[in-house]
């Protein structure tokens, strides 16, 4: 037998499905700002898995895999206890913008929070607390910033075994090596012992289809890792590359201003040399080419195609030469 899932205000026993709005923090008007929550635990004993999205308010594919998760799918062979959370900063969402809009602040450089401090370490707090902490396993979706898109991809402490665990099974191409800032969920949750990854994916304020299922295959590797499901098997990416500090990757920046043509879209590896993307101004003159300086894979990509002198235009990731033979036979053969 599962064991109960207890929160502030209620338990979810084995077998159990519960949907509620949790409150975390009031308006102005003192009414409550409640998060919606949905807590599956299965008859079957198993690992705690948490699943969170909208830290940005902005940012939707990850609100989308974990409603499917929570409401498509059969969890009728389900080991353990699943816990959903698909808009974490429910203000930010409502106004659809990045931060909380309370003096701007980042919900996720606020973990694991204070219940005696600013709003935004108090809502972090009811959230951690009551439903981040108590899990063993934690995946956080996220998306880039406005005006720009990512590579399906996982951001991991992979020094931490338990971590680097989480994010071989979600099997994605690319793993960003590194503890993450203070105050995330990931670095945050993974020091109070809940193992967490962040997942980007994608741009901000958008469904995107192929990520999204991109994206459940992984949940559901992480769940087959960890004997959550019985049917489902560890899946393989074709290739992967882990990125630590002393990989090259680099933010290749914008020295004119003017329109922005990308040549490449996210996730296409770009050789040593080549034309990434071209910058002319309105007359179509004085065109500036942007060269790769290195062969690697374009993690990220601009969207909003305006640049100043100096602000990003892509995230060049190194992929050394096995991993880069690997990614032609991969992409040879998927194509
Ligand atoms: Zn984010």
């Amino acid at each position: 037998m599962s064991e109960r899932f207890t929160y502030d205000g209620g338990a979810v026993g084995p077998g159990e499905t519960q949907e509620f709005r949790f409150t975390v923090s009031e308006t102005y008007l003192g009414d409550p700002v409640r998060i919606p929550v949905t807590i599956i635990n299965g008859e079957r004993e198993g690992p705690t898995l948490c699943l969170t999205a909208a830290a940005h308010g902005d940012e939707l594919n990850g609100i989308e895999i974990v409603r499917e998760v929570a409401h498509e799918w059969d969890h009728s062979g389900l080991r353990g206890t699943l816990v959903c959370l698909p808009v974490l900063n429910v203000p930010g969402f409502i106004a659809q913008q990045r931060y909380l809009p309370i003096y701007d602040r980042d919900l996720n450089r606020s973990f694991p929070g204070d219940d005696s401090t600013t709003s935004a370490k108090r809502i972090a707090a009811r959230v951690f607390e009551n439903f981040i902490e108590p899990c063993d396993i934690g995946l956080d979706f996220h998306t880039s910033t406005r005006g720009r898109t990512n590579m399906l991809h996982v951001r991991a402490d992979m020094s931490d075994p338990p971590v680097a665990r989480v994010a071989n099974a979600f099997a994605s191409n690319v793993v960003i090596a590194g503890q993450g800032p203070s105050g995330s969920l990931r670095r945050e949750a993974s020091e109070a012992g809940t193992s967490t990854v962040t997942v980007e994916l994608g741009e901000a304020h958008r469904f995107q289809r192929p990520l999204i299922d991109a994206a459940l295959e992984g949940v559901l590797s992480v769940m087959a890792e960890f004997g959550m499901s019985a049917t489902e098997t560890v899946k393989w990416p074709g290739w992967r590359t882990v990125i630590d500090a002393s990989e090259q990757k680099t933010w290749l920046r914008a020295d004119a201003g003017g329109l922005v043509e990308m040549h490449y879209d996210r996730g296409a590896l770009v050789e040593a040399g080549e034309a990434v993307c071209t910058i002319t101004n309105p007359f179509k003159t004085d065109a500036t080419t942007v060269e790769a300086p290195f062969s690697g894979v374009l993690v990220g990509v601009l969207e909003n195609p305006l640049v100043y002198p100096g602000n990003p235009l892509c995230h060049l990731v190194a992929l050394d030469e096995s991993t880069l033979r690997a990614f032609r036979r991969y992409h040879c053969a998927h194509e």
